[in-house]
């Protein structure tokens, strides 16, 4: 009798967990959406078009990062082939792809990240003119091999570049180590949890420290796309291209896919060059808690969604 009466017990509690859960993941979806196209690549593609019509350039991101085997490297490869393939048989859109290498293999080594990248590079460089492969830049243990693949290919991919994130210590070292006519770097922030005895943790800091590597890219004659949504680094990156005749072919401002929308228009109707960076897949997830990370306001959003009654 009391194992008949704990059963249902048992079943209604699991019951209403596995619901909570499911609610929580409809929740997490919705936010999702805001950040990320859609689980498809073409899904990804009628982001780019729409953007494209709105002046605003792609940048396709196939969501994921540490895969567990060479396979899924392999795999990730195959799928930004694709959507290379995609990008090509559309001319009327301008749009290059970005790849993290932890998910063209890295962990498993560079030369097996290195073979997946080249498949990427070689499909990319059919094109004319080739289309531009962005190397993401990740958490402070992968900057090393991350630098070290990109440095390999430069010298027979010219459609390569690199991100180098302004809150790390090394970062102006890096940037004199890589940068030059050759380069095309991406100047980001940093969006990973880093400690402070490798990067910057007050909020002027990293800014300075952005302001002055991009600075020192642009002198030294790279190509830099600068990734923010910051109106003082935006507006600081406009009166030194334009104090120094920065050539247009030269920089770009970049901004994510669901933010900032109003600065993104403010630019292209200044007449500057705005490029979007599209993530798309079904490995959301990473992605989007790095995005709620770095905006309180998103956080209490997600929490208010989290608290609310399931009904
Ligand atoms: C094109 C692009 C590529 C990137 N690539 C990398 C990379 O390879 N490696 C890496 O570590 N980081 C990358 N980042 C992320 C970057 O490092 C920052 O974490 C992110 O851009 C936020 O910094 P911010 O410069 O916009 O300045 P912040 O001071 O963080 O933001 C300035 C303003 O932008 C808005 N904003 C910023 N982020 C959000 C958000 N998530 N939701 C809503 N509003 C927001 C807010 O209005 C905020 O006040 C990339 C960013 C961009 C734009």
């Amino acid at each position: 009798m009391t194992t008949l009466l704990r059963k249902p017990m048992i079943w209604i509690t699991e019951q209403s967990l596995v619901r909570r859960l499911l609610t929580q993941n409809r929740v997490l979806r919705r936010i999702a959406d805001r950040f990320v196209a859609g689980e498809t690549l073409e899904e990804g593609m009628a982001a780019a078009r729409s953007l494209q019509r709105a002046g605003v350039a792609g940048m396709l991101d196939h969501l994921g990062e540490n895969v567990a085997s060479p396979g899924q490297a392999a795999a990730a490869a195959d799928a930004y082939i694709r959507a290379l393939k995609c990008v090509g048989d559309d001319p009327e859109v301008d749009c290059n792809i970005s790849v993290k290498l932890t998910q063209l293999g890295l962990d498993a080594g560079i030369d097996v990240c290195l073979e997946n990248v080249e498949r990427v590079l070689q499909v990319a460089s059919e094109r004319d003119p080739p289309t531009l492969v962005m190397i993401d830049m990740e958490a402070r243990e992968y900057v090393d091999g991350t630098l070290a693949v990109y440095l390999k290919l430069r010298d027979r991919y010219p459609n390569v570049g690199v991100c180098l994130q302004a809150y790390l210590h090394r970062t102006t070292d890096d940037a004199h180590r890589i940068g030059g006519p050759q380069a095309i770097v991406r100047m980001a922030k940093g969006a990973y949890l880093e400690p402070p005895d490798v990067a910057f943790s007050d909020r002027t800091e990293v800014r300075k420290n952005y302001a002055r590597v991009a600075a020192a890219l642009l002198a030294a004659g790279s190509t830099v796309h600068l990734a923010t949504h910051d109106p003082r680094l935006i507006e600081g990156a406009k009166g030194f291209i334009g104090l120094r005749g920065v050539a247009e072919d030269r920089y770009e401002f970049q901004m994510l896919y669901g933010v900032r929308r109003d600065l993104q228009q403010t630019l292209v109707r200044e007449g500057l060059p705005v490029r979007v960076y599209i993530p798309y897949g079904s490995s959301w997830y990473p992605y989007l808690t790095r995005r709620l990370a770095e905006r309180p306001a998103n956080v209490w959003f997600f929490a208010s969604n989290l608290l609310r009654p399931t009904g």
